[in-house]
């Protein structure tokens, strides 16, 4: 008997390589690639990050910490939440683990929530995880198609949920689009989580990047300081919302694997039992560093993103159609009918351009648009944006 890819179970089978990957691929061919395909931002690691993880680890903090994450880190977690939405960590009240990436939140909240026949519904277009999340636990994510202007509206979700829905995953700043929900149209969305008895799970990733035109809402702790609507700020009640949120793209740190969730403890519970038996805990140093991000004045960046998503959306909106990113670091835009080119045949013709984007059909059932990232130097992004200009005007 010969030992083989035939022993994969249907479930490793059923998961193909990410689409962005094969953009990686394809670019590593090239020799000075512009690669508008990189999902994390290109500036420098916050100083008093680096230097608080690689003093704990002269401090030999290395080891195992409590599954659920350091004390000192969920300590830092639970002031920021109470500024920011109202949660009063604790007492009863929401509970807060430290989680092995965003990632490491969003599997094990599936893990907790999900098994065979259960529905979650997710945004299309969506981040490349959210579908195989569904695989990975034998559930079923069924997509809600937000095109075109990526808004995952109570009006849209509300056909999508029947007695199998068990959670709705929100993403705003979305990626691929960028685009921010209103603080009405997240409320309009947790009402109808709440009418039917599904979670609502909010995958805030990008809270930290939201550009001047989606920061609506002023945080709890100071009605001075704008912040990015989330509806986990709508009545300070945790009961019933999953807030997912990490540290990897806002500071540059998307190798350090860390993140935060918070929300109902028979949920969080849930979670902190499944990591315990799988990622075990987040990185021991590194969370020494994330305590630091908490001082960190991130807007100057924030403020640069919001220049290039300027030039980017004004030079190609007037091509085709450009949903203004309000967050994030990507424009989605749709490859005008005019060329009659899919997303991967433009990316193809881009490639040969030395121009590295990503197809839309890999964040989507179609494949109609480009993701473009805004985290490329500014020169490169400039002359990949006329680039990409040229040939829709083709
Ligand atoms: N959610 C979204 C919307 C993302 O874009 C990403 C990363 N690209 C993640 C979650 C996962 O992030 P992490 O690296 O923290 O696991």
């Amino acid at each position: 008997m010969t030992v083989n890819a035939a022993l994969l179970s249907d479930r490793a089978r059923g998961i193909n390589v990410s689409g962005i990957r094969r953009v990686f691929e394809l670019g590593a061919k090239l020799p000075d690639p512009i690669n508008l395909s990189i999902g994390q931002p290109d500036f420098e690691v916050p100083p008093a990050m680096r230097r608080a993880a690689a003093e704990a680890m002269d401090a030999r903090q290395n080891g195992y910490t409590l599954t659920h994450g350091t004390a000192a880190l969920r300590e830092r977690v639970a002031e920021h939440l109470a500024w920011d939405i109202g949660w009063r960590v604790g007492d009863g009240g929401p509970s807060v683990a430290i989680t092995s990436g965003t990632s490491g939140a969003l599997l094990t909240a599936f893990l907790s929530l999900i098994g065979p026949g259960d529905e979650a519904i997710i945004p299309d277009p969506y981040f490349v995880m959210y579908p195989v999340l569904g695989q990975l636990t034998h559930g079923k994510c069924v997509p809600c198609d937000t095109y075109p202007d990526f808004r995952m509206t109570a009006e849209r979700v509300e056909p999508l949920i029947n007695d199998r829905t068990k959670l709705v995953l929100l993403n705003s700043p979305g990626n691929p689009t960028g685009v921010v929900m209103s603080t009405k149209e997240v409320r309009d969305l947790l009402d109808l989580c709440r009418s039917k008895g599904v979670v609502l799970i909010s995958d805030e990733i990008y809270d930290e990047f939201t550009f001047s035109g989606g920061r609506t809402e002023p945080a709890i702790g100071d009605a001075s300081s704008l912040r990015c609507p989330s509806p986990c700020r709508v009545d300070g009640s945790a009961d019933d919302i999953l807030l997912i949120r990490g540290f990897g793209k806002t500071y540059g740190v998307t190798g350090w694997r860390l993140g935060y969730a918070a929300g109902p403890s028979w949920l969080i519970d849930a979670m902190n039992r499944i990591q315990q038996y799988t990622f075990v805990c987040p990185p021991a140093p590194l969370q020494a560093g994330a305590i630091e991000s908490f001082g960190v004045d991130m807007r100057p960046q924030v403020d640069e993103y919001e220049r290039r998503r300027n030039e980017v959306a004004g030079a190609l909106s007037e091509l085709t159609e450009v949903a203004t990113p309000e967050g994030a670091f990507y424009a989605f835009v749709r490859v005008p009918e005019s060329i009659g080119m899919t997303g991967s045949q433009l990316t193809e013709a881009l490639v040969e351009r030395n121009v590295l984007v990503i197809p839309g059909g890999v964040f989507s059932g179609r494949d109609t648009h480009i993701r473009l990232s805004f985290s490329a130097p500014p020169a490169k992004l400039s002359e990949g944006v006329s680039i990409i200009a040229d040939l829709m005007k083709r």
